[in-house]
């Protein structure tokens, strides 16, 4: 589905791997001669994951890209990063725009990062198959096979063809975070994922499994009666394979790391430092003191909103930045990926930035709470502001990010920013875009780049996209 955006065009796909929205998108996009910076990818995923996919009206005129890279797009829309659309968009926009041997350029930036990209997608798929673990759980009378795995990326769909070859006759789910596949021997369905804070240890899976089964299906879908009568183990130990599946689960999870390290060559790390930080859950590993500081804001468990997020968002950037940006808190695609302002929002910031000539690779960005804080509707989760006691609790984490990075100037992006750094409320139609001592740094607020998606009209979203882009640049004349 195409939006326009004043000077952007916003693609809203239908699903996380939504490779045929994706595919007609970037062909309509580049048709209409559409270039990359100025397009917004995001992910709805409120529609039903069954429903067809909406996809761009068809264009008249030539397009053609190879094969090899239509492939490539095809894994690389699995990565688990909001920017991979955008990416393998400016990868099309470049073929398109003659470039057609641009992934025989293995120099060339953007070939190696999607490259890079479709590498993990093997890696995490080689994962999937090799050690996936299922338990026996028994459901009236009959058997099922239930394995939990958590993905790097999101490989359920591209993988649940090679778990049907393979356990063709047997009743199997795989529960990832994200997604569910269920295969009852001749229907597959995919459903939303388990959340991983409710999955218990592998010893109570079954009861788990009951519980998630019961709120998850239909019971006449699952034709019980053929369930009973035709015990799908006796099919399972006729299968070939069979033999190999409690060998994986005696010995998956001790061989998993060691195999696939050996599997990817890749290096194996030495030792590193450990950090401890009150109100966290353990002393995790960490090669810099900032990664350290990461690492602890991992497990923390300070305030209740790592309840129902997926992870914690941490700040990302150079530790030596003189410039950093605090926005409020990870949204819905942050919380996915685990990385700050990647969904919409940071589209729009990336772009601003770029008008006011900012790098962002040269920017540490971070917000003032880190886990994401929503409400459900649906099968959406709507974003919720958080509290000032929020707020205050997850400022243990910005305090000492601040003191290790030292920027010489720190945006403050939005309200709840600019209480967390400056400790009271503000006004930012008021006191934006003046500068504000902080010690022998200064501070500047501005509004939140989510304000200007919010706004309804194309002229407005123009004026303040203007003054945003004013306020970076004087910022960042300060340093
Ligand atoms: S929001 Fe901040 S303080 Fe609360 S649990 Fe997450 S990291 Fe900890």
């Amino acid at each position: 589905m195409l939006v326009s955006l004043f000077l952007l065009r916003s693609v809203v796909l239908k699903h996380v791997v939504d490779f045929e929205g994706w595919r007609a998108a970037a062909r309509s996009l580049a048709l209409d001669h559409i270039p990359p910076e100025q397009t917004i990818w995001s992910v709805e995923e409120a529609s039903d994951l069954f429903a067809e996919t909406v996809t761009a009206a068809p264009q008249a005129g030539a397009f053609s890209v190879p094969r090899g890279l239509v492939d490539l797009a095809e894994t690389v829309i699995q990565v688990k990063d909001p920017e991979r659309f955008a990416l393998l968009y400016a990868l099309i926009w470049r073929a398109h725009g003659g470039e057609k041997h641009i992934l025989d350029d293995v120099a060339d930036p953007l070939v190696q990062r999607v490259m890079r990209l479709a590498q993990s997608v093997r890696r995490d798929t080689h994962k999937m198959r090799a050690f996936l673990r299922f338990r026996e759980v028994t459901e009236l009378d009959a058997t099922r096979y239930v394995a939990w795995f958590e993905p790097d990326h999101y490989i359920v769909e591209a993988n649940a063809p090679f778990f049907i070859r393979r356990f063709a006759t047997m009743t199997w789910s795989i529960l990832t975070p994200y997604r569910s596949a269920h295969w009852d021997g001749e229907t597959l369905r995919l459903a939303p994922g388990a959340r991983a804070a409710e999955v218990p240890d592998d010893d109570a899976l079954e009861a788990y499994w009951r519980a998630y089964f019961s709120s998850i299906f239909n019971p006449a879908r699952l034709k019980i009666a053929a369930m009973v009568s035709e015990m799908p183990k006796k099919y399972w130990r006729n299968l070939p394979e069979a033999s190999a599946i409690p060998d994986l689960i005696r010995h998956a999870r001790e061989r998993t790391e060691t195999m696939v390290e050996a599997a990817c060559l890749s290096p194996v790390r030495p030792p590193r430092p450990r950090v401890h930080v009150p109100g966290t859950r353990g002393t995790p590993p960490a090669d810099t003191p900032l990664q350290a500081l990461a690492a602890a804001a991992a497990a923390c468990q300070r305030c209740d909103l790592f309840r129902h997020a997926t992870q914690t968002v941490f700040g990302e950037g150079p530790a030596t930045a003189r410039l950093m940006l605090v926005g409020e808190q990870p949204g819905d695609q942050e919380d996915l990926a685990g990385r700050p302002f990647v969904g919409p929002a940071g589209q729009m910031l990336n772009r601003a930035l770029i008008e006011a000539g900012v790098a962002r690779e040269t920017v540490y960005v971070t917000n003032a709470v880190k886990h994401f804080k929503f409400e459900p509707r649906g099968k959406r989760r709507m974003h919720a502001t958080p509290n000032s006691t929020e707020i205050e609790i997850c400022r243990f984490w910005l305090d000492q990010e601040r003191d290790l990075v030292k920027p010489a100037v720190i945006i403050l992006l939005g309200a709840s920013a600019a209480r967390a750094v400056l400790g009271r409320a503000v006004t930012i139609a008021r006191e934006r875009g003046r500068a504000i001592p902080m010690g022998d740094a200064k501070a500047m607020v501005t509004t939140h780049p989510s304000y200007l998606l919010r706004l309804p009209d194309e002229s407005s979203q123009q004026r303040e996209f203007a003054a945003m882009v004013d306020d970076l640049r004087t910022a960042h004349a300060w340093l």
